[in-house]
């Protein structure tokens, strides 16, 4: 079950001062994109921030994969996203989505001993403070000090209930932009942590056994959501009808059944079910929600390994298609 993991590269042009970078090229046939015979892909520009890396005037630039006849390549997620966003783009859909991930060296999680051998079971780590209960902060501030200087549109970070387990998470944004943004981040984070010389790994289920899988809650809302009620349930009912549990938990990332085993704080694969303040739900409506009468929701199945395009997108068609009934 599920699609391949989407992962990142990157390579770097100088351009003449004050260019504005352009299309460019790469060889598809060393990604797994194209055939050596005809291995030619183009790289689309589709957002640009500055580069904390790099520094002064360097820039990043996210970039869609395109065919030489300019085709979104079979791999480019981001198109098809575009295409729904801009279908409902009058209900004005928000998205925040929270990224886990898991910092490794050689071959453990930060805080796992060395040597072999388990921590102390979870309870004190989640949003812990002080050398015995997180490892790797000086990291992760690190890498929200690099969002904040690219301008990204990040919300937090926090320590995760598994040591060496963090989260950040980016929005709120509209469906195409956060996952812009999602990407960069995570970009950033895998080049903050060269510098460090640990690994980042977004598995779902890094450590087998009592420690919490790595996820991707993403939180939704639309305009009417944010005014009033019955948007909610509508969206929480839709997300539940027919097949729709099973093509979505199908595109929420590798892994998802030994994520999703209804225990660690979360709800069965293969049941659908939604309730107020429920972490045990497949959505939860937080409870400020049911109090206020509006706000959003969070569905909590997707995967760390998730590619935020095709989240976004499913949502977007998913409970917008509803709610425009
Ligand atoms: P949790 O309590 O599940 O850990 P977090 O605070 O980590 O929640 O994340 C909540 C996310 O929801 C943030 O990214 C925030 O920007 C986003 N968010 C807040 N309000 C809305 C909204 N109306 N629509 C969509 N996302 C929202
Ligand atoms: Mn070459
Ligand atoms: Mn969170
Ligand atoms: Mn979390
Ligand atoms: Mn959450």
């Amino acid at each position: 079950m599920g699609v391949p993991t989407a992962g990142l590269r990157a390579k770097t042009r100088v351009l003449a001062d004050g260019a504005v970078p352009g299309v460019w090229g790469f060889d598809g046939s060393s990604t797994g994109q194209a055939e050596g015979r005809s291995s030619d892909r183009v790289l689309r520009p589709v957002f640009t921030c500055a580069d904390p890396v790099r520094g002064g005037d360097a820039v990043l630039v996210l970039c869609e994969v395109e065919n030489i006849d300019f085709s979104p390549h079979s791999s480019n997620t981001r198109a098809e996203a575009r295409g729904v966003a801009e279908r409902f783009a009058e209900q004005e859909a928000w998205f925040g989505i929270e990224q886990e991930y898991t910092l490794f060296r050689g071959g453990r999680p930060l805080g796992f001993p060395e040597g072999g051998g388990f921590p102390a079971p979870q309870g004190p780590y989640y949003c812990g403070v002080g050398g015995g209960a997180v490892f790797g902060r000086e990291l992760v501030e690190r890498h929200l000090d690099y969002c904040l200087a690219a301008g990204l549109t990040i919300a937090g970070i926090n320590a995760e209930v598994m040591p060496g387990q963090w989260e950040f998470q980016v929005g709120p944004a509209g469906p195409v932009e956060v996952a812009d943004h999602m990407w960069v981040a995570r970009y950033l984070l895998l080049r903050v942590a060269e510098e460090f010389g640990v690994s980042v790994s977004f598995d779902a289920k890094p450590e087998k056994g009592d420690w919490n899988g790595a996820g991707a809650h993403t939180n939704f809302s639309t305009k009417a959501m944010r005014e009033s009620y019955d948007p909610i349930i509508t969206a929480c009912e839709a997300l539940g009808e027919g097949d729709k549990p099973a093509e979505h938990v199908r595109a929420y990332g590798s892994g998802i059944e030994d994520r999703l085993t209804g225990q660690h704080e979360t709800a069965p694969w293969s049941e659908y079910s939604y309730g107020v303040s429920n972490r045990g739900a497949s959505v939860r409506i937080p409870w400020q929600v049911e109090v206020d009468k509006k706000g959003y929701i969070e569905d909590r199945r997707p995967n760390a390994n998730v590619d935020p395009y095709v989240v976004t997108r499913l949502i977007v068609d998913t409970c917008c298609s509803a709610l425009e009934k």
